[in-house]
């Protein structure tokens, strides 16, 4: 079992206090807090180990190198991937699919052609294909979730045609907490010779995740959701899809030799590694994975787990307070709207007055608010630091929330 109480005092903020109140942060989906041992890496990054990486010759530039590389193979061994030459840095998962859509996509997709995606995705996966559509004329085809806000995989595997060229698909909907079955999605989408690309932001802060076993042809994480420095981010990527792809950023390290009529680029995966990278961020998500990992990401599943049903059951006890998505085996998030219309930036701000942190707006998920039918929610999303007790204060913020708006 996770002792809670140790973990959470590995969080200096956790000790805070907001308006007088002990904080209560629920705004997890957005960006976790950070472990000391993350701090520490960061400032050791910074005060005693700094130098630009790669081709230095000196001895900081060596030692930072040397740091930020292991990195690569942490990331390999958190996602369980074959090799760590199957993991390209970047600064998040917006980088991530942003650079798949020109590297992979791009170059070998035309008018006519279809994207598959659901209507709960991120706009992070949503805006790069769009990007497509634009200049190159790609169809978006979107699959729609149920009235629980599941997505039932044959729904997506049904979607796919002989036009299409992609599913980009997320496996825990920001939003919703709905888990997607990726594993079935991928293999029904391998036979049509389609690849797939996997939207992990959410779901690698909240699950074991095995990229092999997913069998996914992208997969992309972002750091400062996995307790880590925001800047920070890596994407897995096939090695058979790596071999198809284009740089999308030129400049210094991506490069072999540059002349003025002739170029030729660094192997994989640094010929998709541009300029002088996030050094120190990804020294402290190295950190951040040696945390996860040493704690075990089945103990923080099984903590989220139960934090979960007593926060389903707890929220679900509100007649009047609507929970948007009630999918079995969902992640730790909830999205909310109060039946007398009340605005989520008002409950945010009651809530906040109690020193208690949610998120409320449209999430960077418009199709899905648009398919819901609401414009805004209050979105708590829980992470493995938080309690029952967590449960219980939001629980009675909100029964505040109702007395002073409902
Ligand atoms: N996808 C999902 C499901 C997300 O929740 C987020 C972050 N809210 C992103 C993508 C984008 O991540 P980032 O902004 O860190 O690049």
């Amino acid at each position: 079992m996770l002792d809670v109480e140790k973990i959470r005092a590995d969080f200096p903020i956790l000790s805070r206090e907001v308006n007088g109140k002990p904080l209560v942060y629920l705004d997890n989906g957005a960006s976790a807090q950070k472990p000391s041992v993350v701090i520490d890496a960061v400032t050791r990054g910074y005060a005693e180990e700094y130098a630009n990486v790669h081709r230095g010759l000196h001895y900081l530039s060596n030692l930072a190198t040397d740091k930020y590389e292991a990195v690569r193979g942490k990331v390999a061994q958190f996602l369980n991937a074959a090799h760590e030459d199957h993991i390209v840095f970047n600064t998040g998962t917006t980088m991530g699919i942003n650079m798949i859509a020109y590297s992979w996509a791009m170059p070998r997709m035309q008018a006519g052609d279809e994207i598959v995606l659901s209507v709960m995705e991120h706009h992070a996966n949503i805006v790069p294909w769009h990007f497509l559509r634009e200049r190159l004329g790609v169809v978006l085809k979107w699959v729609e979730t149920d009235a629980t806000g599941a997505l039932d995989p044959q729904k997506v595997i049904d979607a796919i045609g002989p036009k299409t060229k992609l599913v980009a698909i997320t496996q825990v909907s920001n939003v919703l907490g709905t888990k997607v079955d990726v594993k079935t999605i991928t293999s029904a989408a391998h036979e049509k010779d389609v690849p797939v690309l996997v939207d992990g932001s959410q779901a690698a802060v909240h699950m074991p995740v095995d990229v092999q076993d997913i069998g996914c042809d992208f997969y992309a994480i972002t750091g400062h959701k996995l307790y880590g420095p925001s800047g920070s981010g890596a994407i897995y990527i096939k090695p058979e899809r790596m071999a198809e792809m284009r740089p999308f950023l030129g400049g210094g390290d991506m490069i072999n030799e540059v002349g003025r009529d002739v170029i030729t680029y660094n192997t994989p995966p640094m010929k998709f590694e541009a300029g002088t990278p996030g050094i120190v961020q990804t020294i402290g998500l190295g950190a951040a994975l040696d945390y996860l990992m040493d704690i075990g990401m089945d103990k923080i599943a099984a903590h989220e787990d139960a934090l979960c049903a007593y926060a389903s059951e707890r929220l679900t006890g509100l007649n009047w307070l609507n929970v948007q998505g009630h999918a079995p085996g969902k992640a730790a998030i909830f999205s909310m709207t109060m039946s007398g219309g009340a605005h989520p930036h008002d409950i945010s701000t009651i809530l906040d007055k109690r020193g208690i942190a949610v998120r409320a707006g449209h999430h960077c998920a418009q199709p899905l608010m648009a398919h819901m039918g609401v414009s805004a929610t209050a979105r708590a999303s829980f992470a493995m630091y938080n309690t029952k007790d967590e449960v219980d204060a939001l629980v009675d913020g909100l029964e505040l929330c109702n007395k002073l708006l409902g």
